[in-house]
């Protein structure tokens, strides 16, 4: 069992559950960080006693400071302070940041040789070949996402076997089995009203445009060095398999579970060992039925245009990452309706030039310019 680790986005639905399994398991964070939710990060402060708080919006750190000046607490700012932190000796980093943001920590983490659990699927989208080549050559990353982690669990032990395939499930989302037409008239509430995870708002969008899943293509891809062709999406609507993987005897190792992120952020801490969680256990007969489908990627336009991306390489996925965020960000605000969110992901891949050098330079670009691609086309 590890003693301690540095919890990034300590205030979010990872960051407060990762927390929930150090309680349980003694785990100590030595550091904690958020981006503008003081008072929790000061609660959570004052309970897990990490010897530094950091938060990654500086316009706050004045705020911070002052809740916690009776406290032996170091408070930080920044991006900068967020990468120290990343890099520190501990021994495991959680990258529990949502978006684009969360690629410096990432980046910084794995330079350092750290050993990285990872929820932050962004910085793996976008980071493309630099994360991946600092995984392989300094650092290691233990995924947390669900269907990675059960990927993860379906190869171990099987070092030495080739991958014919890997089935990554996806539940559908609030929209399964709507028509194109039928999603032009989606509201923001009924978008945020996920089937069978609860969720942070970003991913949650992201889940009812199914761009979750190109996400977690790509993912995939980077993580297990498979190509986009070896990777068949499965809807399954029950989130009871959260991934399999066919092997050449024709053998399919799956990972069941209830759906409770407590388990794979727990298993990216103790792995390889497994330990007691507080998640209720499955009861197949409760559940009944499984079902498998195909997933629509002509109703789907970001699950089509992820594909479309993880082939073109480079900072095509960046740029894809960017468009998304935007467009999401857009919609929340109630500024762009549902369905166009798919159409300008799609459009900037199409639109804005990508680099086939993915460096951190040609990343930010990538990402730049494709949020100012959606901004101007919204
Ligand atoms: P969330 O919105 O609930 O929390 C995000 C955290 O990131 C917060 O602590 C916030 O303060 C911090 N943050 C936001 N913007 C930041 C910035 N610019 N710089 C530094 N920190 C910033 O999100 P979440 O649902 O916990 O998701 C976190 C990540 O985990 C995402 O990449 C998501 O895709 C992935 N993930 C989440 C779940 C889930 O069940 N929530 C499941 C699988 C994967
Ligand atoms: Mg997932």
């Amino acid at each position: 069992m590890i003693d301690n680790i540095v919890l990034l986005g300590s205030t979010g639905s990872i960051g407060t559950q990762t927390l929930d399994v150090c309680e349980k398991h003694n785990i100590r964070p030595l550091a904690l960080s958020g981006n503008s939710n003081v008072k929790l990060l000061e609660q959570q402060a004052r309970k897990f006693k990490p010897d530094t708080v950091c938060i990654a919006d500086g316009t706050l750190y004045g705020d911070l400071k002052q809740r916690l000046a009776d406290t032996d607490v170091t408070v930080t700012a920044g991006r900068d302070a967020l990468c120290e932190l990343a890099a520190r000796e501990c021994d495991t980093v959680v990258n529990a940041i949502v978006g684009f943001a969360g690629l410096y920590p990432t980046v910084a983490a794995l330079t350092a040789g750290r050993t990285l659990a990872l929820a932050n699927k962004e910085s793996l989208v976008a980071g493309g070949d630099l994360v991946t080549g600092l995984a392989r050559e300094k650092g290691k990353i233990i995924p947390i996402d669900s269907e990675h982690s059960a990927i993860f669990q379906c190869l171990m032990g099987n070092e030495d076997n080739k991958i014919k395939k890997i089935l990554l499930t996806v539940s559908g989302g609030p929209f399964y089995g709507y028509t194109y037409d039928r999603l032009k008239k989606v509201t923001v509430e009924d978008a945020l009203r996920h089937p069978t995870w609860s969720m942070g708002r970003k991913i949650t969008i992201d889940s009812a445009t199914l761009m979750n899943k190109g996400l977690e293509l790509i993912e995939a891809v980077r993580l297990f060095d498979v190509t986009p062709r070896q990777i068949e999406v499965v809807v399954h609507r029950q989130s009871i398999l959260h991934s399999a993987v066919e092997y050449e005897d024709g053998s399919v190792i799956g990972q069941m579970g209830v759906a409770d992120m407590r388990i794979p952020i727990q298993f990216a801490l103790t792995y390889p060992k497994r330990y007691e969680t507080p998640t209720k256990g499955l009861s197949l007969f409760e559940v009944g039925t499984l079902t498998f489908e195909q997933a629509d990627d002509s109703v789907f336009l970001c699950l089509a245009a992820a594909k479309r991306a993880v082939a073109a390489g480079g900072t095509a996925c960046a740029a894809i990452n960017g468009a998304n965020e935007a467009a999401t960000g857009l919609f929340l605000e109630g500024k762009l309706p549902f369905y166009r969110i798919g159409e300008l992901v799609r459009d900037t891949l199409d639109n804005v030039g990508y680099d086939s050098t993915t460096t951190l330079d040609t990343i930010e670009a990538a990402d730049t310019a494709a949020r100012e691609y959606v901004i101007t086309h919204a």
